[in-house]
């Protein structure tokens, strides 16, 4: 097995060694005796192609949506693997906001399946940064649990300091879609010693507008990285629901 392996299987058993001692609620239907049930696995609405070439979006052709077409992100691709709704939707909010941190090692195995599909060349794993005064009341990154495990397995660089948070920002739940826009521009900087001319993977829990992943990834841009992709675990951006499967 090769040394990352090794590492996520340990990270996963200390894991489940914990789901021992305090046995565990599910995080989408609250069923007792998993981090997040069978029931609930099969249940998640999976985003699948045709989608747009760079950001992901569901359409009904490939190639590019129409917002991309207006202006090109700053990152390369995006990529999510479910509909933000139903049990996905509640497991994330239990893991930003009630501190059910084990379920960012269970909810990572999902970026794991999407990451081996992608086959993206990646130098360095970066979860979205939360601003200090957010860590410190939060306690941990929701992002940073989905980002460590997926760094472990692959055996790529984690790397949480590299891109941060130079101003505080309202949480983009509470806005519009152009507020959002607003609210994060110019809110990151990143480490230009760290990653010029790396392959970065941006890790976020849910797209909505793309604002946030978008205003991180002109600061990697601007600090010299390569390619920058981006994998989160929801969306929330659906109104077809042809456009997404189950299977
Ligand atoms: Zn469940
Ligand atoms: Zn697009």
């Amino acid at each position: 097995m090769e040394k990352g392996k090794v590492f996520y299987r340990l990270y996963n058993y200390l894991w489940g060694a914990l789901d021992w001692v305090f046995p565990p609620n599910c995080g989408g239907c609250d069923v007792q005796g998993e981090r997040f049930c069978q029931e609930c696995t099969d249940s998640i609405r999976f985003v699948q192609a045709p989608m747009c070439d760079i950001c992901g979006r569901p359409l009904e052709h490939s190639g590019k949506c129409i917002y991309c077409a207006g202006k090109v992100p700053h990152y390369d691709s995006m990529r999510s693997i479910a509909a933000f709704d139903g049990p996905i939707r509640a497991a994330i909010h239990k893991l930003k906001y009630q501190n059910d941190q084990g379920l960012g090692e269970i909810l990572a195995c999902m970026l794991i399946k999407a990451g081996c599909e992608l086959n993206w060349q990646i130098d360095l794993v970066i979860p979205i940064p939360l601003s200090a005064s957010r860590l410190k009341e939060r306690g941990y990154n929701q992002s940073g649990l989905l980002a460590f495990p997926l760094a472990l397995y692959f055996g790529i660089k984690y790397a949480p300091y590299a891109c941060w948070r130079v101003r505080d920002t309202k949480p983009q739940v509470e806005l519009s879609a152009y507020e959002r826009w607003e609210n994060v521009a110019d809110a990151f900087q990143a480490d230009n010693k760290l990653v010029e001319g790396k392959r970065i993977l941006i890790i976020d829990d849910v797209t909505t507008t793309g604002a946030t992943i978008d205003a991180s990834s002109l600061a990697l841009r601007t600090a010299g990285a390569n390619r920058i992709y981006c994998l989160t675990l929801a969306r929330s951006v659906y109104t077809n629901a042809s456009m997404m499967t189950n299977e």
